[in-house]
């Protein structure tokens, strides 16, 4: 079978998305809505949570449907996704990647590591979760998080 032909007999595959939730984000200095550039950041996970948000941007989940987009560097965000508790040594990094985004922005603790350090509570090399060092304005929880949830999560910031 020719590859055309089976990407017509096989359609659409992208998970049937459930009807917005209306539930926008408001930030004291301005709305995001629409389209978010959204910056990954990882200060220490175990590469869990980025497999499941590296999935909610693949073709099955496609967050970028909703207006919702991975850039490469801070200063092309409005969003940071933060994963993984805060380690000693990426302290410093989190606090120079929040200051290098522009404002109104906002940040997402991604994962139950990202909210209270996790499973990792405790270990030598953690220094604290997100909060303890930039303002966290929401948090998905889980270990990892489902792309379902990441997505729901995400839609939220472009209310769509
Ligand atoms: S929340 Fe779970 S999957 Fe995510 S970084 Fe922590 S241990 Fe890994």
């Amino acid at each position: 079978m020719s590859l055309f032909r089976k990407i017509l007999r096989t359609g659409r595959v992208t998970e049937r998305a459930e009807p917005a939730t209306g539930a926008e984000l408001m930030l004291a200095g301005g709305r995001l809505r629409g389209s978010v550039q959204v910056r990954a950041v990882d200060v220490g996970s175990c590469n869990g949570c980025e497999l499941e948000l590296a999935s909610t941007f693949g073709p099955v989940y496609d967050a970028e449907r909703f207006g919702v987009r991975l850039v490469a560097s801070p200063r092309h965000a409005d969003v940071l996704c933060v994963t993984g508790p805060v380690t000693h040594n990426m302290v410093t990094p989190l606090v120079k990647t929040y200051e290098a985004a522009a404002s109104p922005k906002l940040v997402v603790a991604v994962g139950d590591c990202a909210r209270n350090c996790g499973v990792f509570t405790g270990g030598y090399g953690v220094a604290g979760a997100v909060s303890d060092f930039v303002p966290v304005d929401f948090e998905i929880a889980g270990c990892p998080p489902h792309p379902d949830d990441l997505l729901r999560g995400l839609r939220r910031l472009t209310g769509r």
